[in-house]
């Protein structure tokens, strides 16, 4: 086949998917609140909280948080405690450090607006390439390339094969392609598209290859299912890996701990301590501290000396005891010099 005829067959292929994928996504697509709206700050919010998050889990948590913050301009003048309230537990709480930043600077620098191009809206604090595209794309319509792991999946598998064992084309690659690909005019609902199929169609383990609209098109059709069934799995976690048992647990409860305190002040370490354990969460002194300096160190969280500890020198808790987790205290065993410390939200 000559290279005219290589390409026409090619923009044959891109037309049909296209075509095919947005008139499924019309179909089959979720009704989602982000969805129904363009408003580039809730766009902004639920593409932060979305990151590794399931929709069902994202959706009342960014209900609560958009209605509390309806506006960048009321995140950016509340404190960075209430934004740590009102995302709740959630979790990865560095995100909503990083909104809190970035509603900040879009005030300060950008005249209360959400930039709408992507090479400027990657400049802000937590917000990479993919959630970049998408706010431009989602809440601008700009016609812009951009994938998560469900777009990156989807487009491997009808354009290149089978990613399993080993992916046939590398990102750079795929991100050519997907450049490529976004209509004219229609990229909202193409990148929408793309998306939703891989989340809910084409996806990771069960692609239901045998209903699939554009099975005729796809390059790992019909090997898919033989390729994952001899794919090696993932090794099961050890006991030992048990999210209970995960540092990041520990900081969420402790986090949940200081929201529901209320009390400007904070709590002392062992009050924490003692409410972790009426939640059956039985942890040293010493791994509490090194949770709650992780919490600082990322800005979530706070320490001074408790008002009735023997240490009457401000910062000293914080500037001398720098126990990791799992480290012994340099009081002794049992935490007793860390038990005065007093650990606010930010
Ligand atoms: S045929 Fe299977 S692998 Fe190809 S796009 Fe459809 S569901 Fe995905």
């Amino acid at each position: 086949m000559t290279g005219a005829a290589d390409q026409k067959t090619d923009q044959t292929k891109n037309a049909t998917v296209r075509k095919t994928l947005i008139s499924w996504f019309r179909e089959n697509g979720r009704d989602l609140p982000w969805r129904r709206t363009r408003d580039p700050w809730r766009i902004l919010v639920s593409e932060v909280m979305l990151q590794q998050i399931q929709v069902a889990r994202a959706i009342p948590f960014y209900e609560r948080f958009t209605e509390r913050f309806p506006t960048v301009d009321a995140l950016a003048t509340a404190p960075l405690a209430e934004a740590i309230r009102a995302w709740g537990d959630l979790g990865r709480y560095r995100r909503v450090v990083n909104l809190h930043r970035t509603a900040r600077i879009v005030v300060e620098e950008h005249e209360g607006r959400i930039p709408a191009d992507p090479e400027v809206l990657v400049t802000l604090p937590g917000i990479g390439p993919y959630t970049a595209g998408a706010v431009a794309c989602f809440a601008f319509e700009r016609d812009v390339p951009f994938f998560d792991t469900n777009m990156h999946r989807v487009l491997h598998r009808v354009y290149f094969g089978p990613e399993v064992p080993e992916p046939a084309a590398k990102r750079k690659e795929l991100l050519a392609l997907a450049a490529g690909l976004v209509p004219v005019g229609d990229g909202w609902a193409w990148n929408q598209a793309v998306m939703e199929f891989g989340a809910l169609h084409c996806t990771a383990r069960r692609p239901r290859c045998e209903e699939c609209p554009v099975s005729g098109h796809c390059s790992a059709h019909p090997g898919m299912p033989g390729a994952l069934a001899a794919a090696p799995r993932a090794p099961k976690r050890e006991p030992a890996d048990r999210y209970e048992d995960s540092n990041r647990y520990l900081r969420g409860r402790v986090l949940a701990q200081l929201r529901e305190a209320r009390a400007a002040d904070g709590l002392e370490l062992r009050d924490i301590q003692s409410r972790l354990r009426r939640d059956e969460t039985e942890v040293g002194l010493p791994r509490l501290r090194g949770a709650v300096r992780s919490l600082e160190d990322d800005g979530l969280a706070c320490t001074v000396p408790a008002r009735d500890s023997d240490d009457s020198s401000p910062g000293r808790a914080v500037a001398e005891e720098r126990a990791a987790y799992d480290a012994r205290p340099p009081g002794g065993a049992g935490g007793e010099g860390l038990a005065g410390i007093r650990v606010t939200l930010p």
